[in-house]
């Protein structure tokens, strides 16, 4: 792969189409300063405002602008909530469509096509596989990207975080926990 991406970038930029510098600009900016710290901030700001949480459910794209998120691939935020009863889970299963503004580059097995496939046909394995086991009563939804849509999971607070303020509650907001492939870290798993 790596190959290959490197010959077309050569081939591109002999024939004029692209300039190196430029790229190299954008991959350091989702390298290293957008990434997915950004969709923590969100989260953290949805478990301390129930007037931000609310906004996330009626625009998405414009609460998650209001703290200087957005841009290519976040331009139709969708946030979806877990709850007690309800797990949400996220996939593109015809490309790797991911929302960049919040949580950087998609990781090498989202763009795979075994999650792509699997995920939508059993979501319960491939959670175990993240080493998430959950209530056989609770529903899983999958939410299906598009080049249009991009979906945010909002991850149920963890116990135990109760008067953490947002720098605090972000701290327990992984990526995987806004994927829906993992949960929020509980305070004091040492991971936090
Ligand atoms: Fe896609």
């Amino acid at each position: 792969m790596d190959l290959r991406v490197r010959a077309l970038e050569t081939v591109l930029t002999q024939k004029g189409y692209i300039d190196p510098a430029a790229l190299d600009a954008i991959i350091d900016t989702y390298q290293t300063r957008v990434g997915p710290r950004n969709g923590a901030r969100v989260v953290a700001r949805a478990w301390s405002d129930p007037a931000y949480r609310e906004w996330l459910f009626t625009d998405a794209t414009a609460a998650i602008a209001s703290l200087g998120y957005q841009g290519r691939q976040g331009e139709h935020m969708v946030v979806v909530e877990n709850t007690p009863e309800r797990h949400n889970m996220v996939v593109c299963t015809l490309c790797s469509c991911y929302p960049w503004p919040v949580l950087g580059l998609p990781p090498t097995w989202y763009k795979s096509a075994p999650y792509r496939s699997r995920v939508v046909k059993d979501p319960r394995g491939v959670l175990a596989e993240f080493g998430v086991a959950l209530p056989e009563a609770m529903e899983i939804r999958v939410w299906d990207s598009t080049a249009e849509v991009r979906y945010l999971v909002l991850p149920r607070r963890p116990e135990g975080s109760e008067g953490f303020d947002e720098d605090a509650l972000a701290r327990l907001v992984t990526r995987d926990s806004m994927i829906g492939t993992g949960l929020a870290l509980r305070p004091g798993s040492g991971l936090s």
